[in-house]
């Protein structure tokens, strides 16, 4: 006796198997006929995917689009200055409401983990006490992971470096930086050693927005691995961002790349943003503002795409929707074979929680009952769809159900249901 069935899903592996899932756990996998179940959600023919997980987001800013002004020069400076003025008038309980907002979003589109930078460059902290309590409010159905990120510079802003500590000690996961965003690129790398050591000190996990610029000369992310192999923090340090290294002289990154593999560094591309914000300063030929994606997975490197933001200082759409980052991601990394579009599919699921460090993540016995019911045939087309999620299973609820993405047709002479799913032949 289960307390839920998932019956006849297609796994991303493209294997057919019924999910028992007793509390929380999934407890059982394979054909289960005639087991009884509290509820029986059918899945046959629809895709069944560990749910999606986004490496890097700013909750603290979100669906704030317009306040108290549009960015109009559309760069990451207006940006960070939009957000310095806008941060003095928020409340802590305006910041709590947005977030609550966005995560309802992130939960009907089967986004069940976030790791949220929250600015720590405000004496009072407002923005990562509201974060914290949304932390709690949302640990039942989504997982939350906050990194103290001190947004105008950990040595640039006069009170940064003490509020950094002081949030972590609030009980902030993870430590961040911005080592491109300090006065030289001497204190970049000054701040990437002293934010390293910080975490090595506290055992956190770093992720730092690095090297987020289009001068060819920002190298912090050579910094982050040294720091990472010198501190032993090999599998717990991330680089956000890197769209420098789309700059760079291809003979040093020959040697970045694998000193970044070898000291365990992930790498967090931002598409949707990045491809709006980067080449501002270009005029033709104009750069892509992405980071060398396939060339870091040629080496072994773990890249997850992340979403960044949604309706904020920095970028105007968004909807939670982690397909729509694989979608863009898979576009302007030209990620375009069957291999490597199936790829954008996990960086947007299993390689993003190895990001995160999430344990028991996946459809396996014994990991937690979290899944996502896709109106797809299997991955790839999951991306082109930006696929329905039909319904979403968090720590073993049925948490949200969606309608499928058909459309229904009332051309004279041939009425009838549009279906966009086309499987391979
Ligand atoms: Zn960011």
């Amino acid at each position: 006796m289960f307390d839920l069935i998932i019956k006849g899903g297609t796994l991303p592996d493209g294997t057919v198997a019924d999910i028992g899932i007793t509390g929380d756990r999934i407890t059982a996998m394979g054909r289960l006929e005639g087991a009884e179940a509290g509820q029986v959600i059918d899945a046959t023919g629809d895709l069944v995917s560990p749910p999606f997980v986004d490496p890097h987001f700013h909750l603290d800013a979100t669906l704030s689009y317009g306040l108290p002004r549009i960015n109009a020069s559309g760069t990451l400076l207006e940006g960070i200055g939009l957000w310095g003025e806008l941060k003095q008038i928020v409340t802590e309980e305006e910041m709590v409401a947005r977030a609550l907002e966005y995560c309802d979003w992130a939960a009907s589109m089967g986004l069940l983990a976030i790791r949220s930078h929250v600015d720590t460059c405000d004496d009072s902290l407002k923005g990562v006490a509201a974060m914290l309590e949304v932390r709690d409010k949302v640990k039942g159905y989504i997982d939350l992971q906050l990194v103290a990120f001190p947004q105008d510079g950990f040595y640039r802003d006069p009170t940064a470096r003490d509020n950094t500590l002081r949030a972590l000690d609030m009980g902030v996961d993870v430590v961040g930086g911005i080592p491109h965003f300090e006065r030289t690129m001497a204190d970049g790398a000054a701040s990437v050693r002293e934010l390293c050591e910080i975490a090595a000190a506290r055992g956190l996990r770093v992720d730092m927005h690095c090297d987020e610029s289009d001068d060819p000369m920002s190298r912090h992310i050579e910094t982050l691995a040294y720091e990472a192999q010198r501190l032993r923090l090999q599998g717990r340090v991330a680089g956000s961002h890197l769209t420098s290294m789309h700059s760079m002289d291809n003979y040093y990154v020959s040697k970045l790349l694998p000193l970044m593999a070898e000291a365990g560094v992930a790498a967090i591309p931002n598409p949707l943003i990045n491809i709006m914000l980067q080449g501002r300063h270009d005029t033709f030929p104009k750069r892509r503002g992405l980071t060398r994606v396939k060339e870091m997975q040629a080496q072994g490197i773990t890249v997850g795409w992340g979403q960044d933001c949604v309706r904020d200082p920095w970028y105007s759409l968004g909807t939670a929707d982690m397909l729509d980052v694989a979608f863009m991601g898979l576009h302007v990394a030209q990620m375009s074979s069957p291999e490597e579009m199936r790829r954008c599919f996990d960086m947007v699921t299993i390689e993003n929680a190895r990001i995160l460090g999430l344990t028991d993540y996946g459809l396996h016995v014994g990991a937690v009952a979290s899944l996502v019911v896709l109106d797809a045939g299997d991955p790839i087309e999951a991306v082109r769809l930006r696929a329905a999620r039909l319904a979403v299973v968090s720590k073993g609820r049925v948490i949200a159900r969606n309608p499928r993405g058909d459309a229904t047709l009332e051309i004279a002479g041939r009425p009838g249901m549009v279906r966009r799913r086309h499987p391979v032949a």
